[in-house]
């Protein structure tokens, strides 16, 4: 057992058990229209232990008419009040906290107190900065350049109905990063949470049903990518789609979206650069360093999951960060201890195999792990792999498995370092190990890479904005670039 009680446990599991979770649309719990359901498996025993509606098109066209029908009234809700409301649906999420968390971990596989941490308490954490931003999201008042006097501001409007799509790495704590922001600006909102993780975004609606938010305003449709997914993509009644996945299903987005022009912003992948120079303070570079691609098994967008490191100290820390690999302790996530889980599925395991043995085809060393772990739940021992150059599919793909491709650098020139962390189609995230500010600011600078953490870094904070350079997405989710992200901008001039 974990540091949760077995009771609510046994109790969780028995209601998951017992019949499907219904989607959310206008404020009622609804079957989809077809009457189809799907399988939820937990990763660490391959078992199904719950169901979830099958929403496709038609119940999709009638969550966004409930949004739709939903919007003027929200929108004109006084910010204030809006602000009340996240804050009560923080305060409830942090009340059934041990509920969401066994959830997530059940159907991602995360070990508990990461389902705790990163997305219990950092799901009230986005509610609450969020909160902040409903009563100060505001325009300016300008001065126009042609003759005359004026008057001249700008109007920050919510930018209407929101289509929310987000992966199933951190399913909790990505919705309500959508849905925080959105609500903040006055937006409504239809959220399709992953198909191998709805089940929290239905709890998540009960919250919000519970905090007191009009029907409407939060719809939430479980169902596949393909159909509901698509759907929601392509809707004309949909003014904005925010979505978090895969550079490829980020482009088919962008392709659904143009038959009405619909605002998009994408949070896609990244292959993180982790830079480590010769004067670093390897006490504690090394175990951010491991923790940084091994964490939530890999499956994190930002993973630090290339390693460069000056070749004086590349051997200590290779050894430093392979050790960690052989040591964490992998297992279940609700077993006491777990450092590492599951990947989230079958289908995962098989790409990161997949990708483990095209590095040994094309020439890399394993330096630890390497393989699957025998027995039920789809488990993949954490891996190092040494001898990897640009070129080869592990360094230049996003794997979202625990693999870290370590390469080592001769000099600390800045250009050619930069070069190599650059290359590729992504952006998302870097890291910098160094005592030298002028050459970590010098890097940092070159890195094309929406986040650069120097000698270490929290996890995602709602207030420090995220997002990609490259293939890495459009647009910033966060700070205050992410709560505008969900309004149109008004010019409005008065000729005095
Ligand atoms: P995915 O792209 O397969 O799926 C993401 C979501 O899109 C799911 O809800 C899925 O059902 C839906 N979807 C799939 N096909 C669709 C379609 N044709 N139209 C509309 N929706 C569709 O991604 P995934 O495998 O769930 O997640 C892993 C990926 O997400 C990785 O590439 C990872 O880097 C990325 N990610 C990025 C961030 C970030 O903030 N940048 C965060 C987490 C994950």
């Amino acid at each position: 057992t974990g540091p949760f009680s077995p009771e609510s446990l046994d109790k969780l599991r028995a209601s998951l058990g017992a019949r499907p979770r219904q989607l959310f649309i206008g404020g009622e719990f609804v079957s989809a229209q077809s009457g189809k359901t799907f399988d939820v498996v937990d990763p660490a025993s391959g078992e199904t232990f719950a169901s979830a509606a099958s929403g496709e098109a038609a119940d999709i066209d009638a969550a966004v008419n409930a949004a739709r029908a939903a919007f003027p009234q929200w929108a004109a809700t006084p910010p204030a009040a809006r602000a009340d409301m996240l804050l009560k649906l923080a305060d409830l999420i942090e009340r059934e906290g041990e509920r969401i968390a066994l959830t997530e971990t059940l159907d991602n596989g995360m070990p508990f107190m990461m389902a705790k941490f990163a997305g219990v308490m950092g799901a009230a954490g986005q509610l609450r900065y969020n909160a902040g931003w409903a009563t100060k999201i505001a325009g300016e008042t300008l001065t126009p350049s042609a003759p005359g006097e004026w008057h001249a501001f700008t109007l920050r409007e919510p930018v209407g109905v929101v289509g929310a799509i987000v992966p199933w790495n951190f399913p909790f704590v990505m919705a309500v990063s959508k849905i925080a922001p959105a609500l903040a600006a006055g937006c409504t909102v239809v959220l399709k949470p992953a198909e191998q993780t709805p089940l929290t975004a239905v709890i998540l609606a009960e919250l919000l049903q519970e905090a007191g938010f009009p029907a409407g305003v939060v719809n939430v449709v479980t169902g596949y990518g393909e159909t509901a997914g698509a759907a929601l993509a392509a809707h004309p009644g949909v003014d904005k789609i925010s979505f978090t996945g895969s550079t490829q299903v980020g482009k088919s987005i962008v392709r659904a979206s143009t038959g009405n022009l619909k605002r998009v912003s994408l949070e896609l992948g990244g292959k993180s650069p982790v830079v480590i120079f010769e004067d670093a303070d390897l006490e504690k570079a090394i175990p951010a360093a491991a923790a940084g691609i091994f964490g939530n098994s890999g499956q994190v967008c930002a993973a630090g999951s290339r390693l460069f490191v000056h070749e004086k100290i590349a051997d200590r820390v290779i050894e430093g960060i392979a050790d960690r690999a052989r040591s964490l302790k992998v297992g279940p996530g609700l077993a006491a201890g777990t450092e590492m889980g599951p990947l989230v599925s079958n289908e995962q395991l098989e790409r990161v195999m997949g990708y483990i043995e095209s590095g040994a085809g094309e020439g890399a060393e394993i330096a630890a792990g390497g393989k699957r772990i025998d027995g039920e739940g789809y488990f993949v021992q954490p891996t190092v792999l040494t001898g990897t150059a640009a070129g080869m599919k592990v360094v230049d793909e996003e794997i979202f498995g625990p693999v870290l491709c370590a390469m080592r650098f001769g000099d600390d020139d800045i250009e050619r370092i930069a070069s190599q962390a650059n290359a590729g189609e992504y952006g998302l995230s870097s890291a910098i190990w160094t005592r030298d500010i002028s050459n970590a600011l010098r890097l940092a600078k070159r890195l094309q890479a929406g986040t650069v953490r120097i000698n270490g870094g929290a996890g995602v904070d709602p207030a420090m904005p995220l997002g990609g350079y490259k293939q890495s997405g459009w647009g910033r989710e966060n700070g205050r670039a992410g709560v505008e992200a969900y309004t149109e901008l008004k010019a409005v001039t008065v000729a005095l």
